[in-house]
Order: C-alpha cells, then sequence, then structure tokens
C-alpha cells in the first residue's frame, strides 16, 4: 500500500501524517526532512543556498540515509544524525530554496521512490502524488486556510517561548507556499485523483479521523 499526502506549509502534514500511519501500522517518510537535511547542510558546509551550482554539487556529494527507529523517523547525512536540527526557521527558509533546485529534486525524487519500494509506506510531502508515487493507491491533498495555518504556527512559537508577531508568521508561510507552487520542477499541486482534505474547521483527532476515512473508503484499510 502506498499513501501520498501533499499540501502546503503548515497544514499539519506530518504530525497528521504520522497518527494516520501509526494507525495503519504502515511506516511514515516525511519527504520534507530530506530536504531539509539538504538545507541544514549547506548551513553546516558554509555554501550559500541561493548557489544552485554549489548547492547541486554538494546534494550529488552527499549520502542521505532514513531510518524508522522507535521514537520516529532520523535523517542522516553522511552518517551524522540531523534529525534534532531540522526544524528551525533558518533551515526551514534553506530547505525550501533548495528544493527548488532540479538536481536537489532528482536526487531526493530517486531516494524516496527507492525507500517506498521496499515496503507499505505513508510519504507526505508537495510533489508525491503527482511525481514521487504517481500510481500511489490513495492520494490526499491536505490543506487548511492561510489565517488558521499561521495561527497554529504562531500557537507553536508561542509555546516554544518564541514571540514572532503573527503578521510576520502569516507573510512567511504565503511566500514559502508562493515558493512551492511556483518553481519550475515539480511544484506543490494538488493531483488530479487526489481528495481534498481541509482542516480548516477540524482539530488534530478530526483531521486524522478525516484522512482515514478517505483511506478506507479507497483501500478497505484504516
Ligand atoms: O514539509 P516541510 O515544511 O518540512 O518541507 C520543507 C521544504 O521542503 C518545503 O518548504 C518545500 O519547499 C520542500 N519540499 C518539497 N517537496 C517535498 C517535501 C518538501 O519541495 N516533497
Amino acid at each position: 500500500m502506498k499513501i501520498a499526502i501533499d499540501g502546503p506549509v503548515g497544514a499539519g502534514k506530518s504530525t497528521i501524517a504520522d497518527a494516520v500511519a501509526n494507525a495503519l501500522n504502515i511506516l511514515h517518510l516525511d519527504t520534507g526532512a530530506m530536504y531539509r537535511a539538504v538545507g541544514l547542510s549547506c548551513l553546516k558546509a558554509g555554501i550559500d543556498y541561493e548557489d544552485e551550482a554549489a548547492v547541486t554539487a554538494l546534494c550529488e556529494k552527499l549520502e542521505m540515509d532514513v531510518r524508522h527507529e522507535a521514537d520516529g523517523q532520523h535523517t542522516l547525512v553522511n552518517g551524522e544524525d540531523l534529525t534534532g536540527g531540522l526544524r528551525t526557521e533558518a533551515v526551514s527558509a534553506a530547505a525550501s530554496r533548495v528544493a527548488t533546485y532540479a538536481g536537489v529534486r532528482r536526487a531526493m525524487v530517486a531516494a524516496q521512490q527507492a525507500l517506498a519500494a521496499k515496503t507499505d509506506m505513508l510519504l507526505d510531502g508537495r510533489d508525491i502524488g503527482t511525481r514521487v508515487l504517481p500510481d500511489a493507491d490513495v492520494k490526499i491533498y491536505l490543506t487548511a486556510a492561510a489565517g488558521e495555518r499561521a495561527r497554529r504556527r504562531w500557537l507553536e512559537y508561542q509555546k516554544k517561548g518564541q514571540d514572532v508577531p503573527f503578521e510576520e508568521v502569516l507573510r512567511d508561510l504565503e511566500a514559502r507556499d508562493r515558493q512551492d507552487m511556483n518553481r519550475e520542477v515539480d511544484p506543490l499541486r494538488q493531483a488530479e485523483d487526489a481528495v481534498v482534505v481541509d482542516t480548516t474547521e477540524l482539530d488534530f483527532d478530526g483531521s486524522v479521523a478525516a484522512v482515514l476515512a478517505v483511506i478506507r473508503e479507497a483501500t478497505g484499510r484504516g
């Protein structure tokens, strides 16, 4: 079984996908973590992530490894576990930029397809239904109104004690959406055969239940 979940920034894809994969007892591959790992590798190596040629050369050399352990996905680059450093604003900005480069996408898509070929898997990202798994058993486009996505992200920052103005969170989120939707290679878009799940009015449990209902309808599982 292959499940594709795509959608814009902050729709809750990673956490919802995790809960759904757990309920189905299959692995979840967070593909965003792989682009984040490329972004972080640039920052660590002192490479300007606006420099496509340099980033592509780095990406061709690095060996990425994804492991699924009891506490979730671990993303390793050249043997070093980068998982703990992937979810910062600096890495988000770098990831979103390096994900526009054709050479980076080619390498990541090939790695994701190889991982998914081994076993039943749920993948979440931006281009899973359109590029990585065009023949997925179920495709879901998970979205929510931009204001609501920004509100959730802003609350996360508040909880971590980071006092970022709401307007700034909304502006950054919309900028990343624009970058993802307007890039030339594999932009974010809803696959023709994807089912839309809009979580604007749903809480976390409601969102998980809505996704599981779509999967059950399509596959009889869940
Ligand atoms: O999902 P997440 O926010 O962790 O992804 C980080 C960045 O990686 C996104 O902003 C997006 O630009 C990129 N991405 C992508 N294709 C995917 C997954 C993520 O371009 N399949």
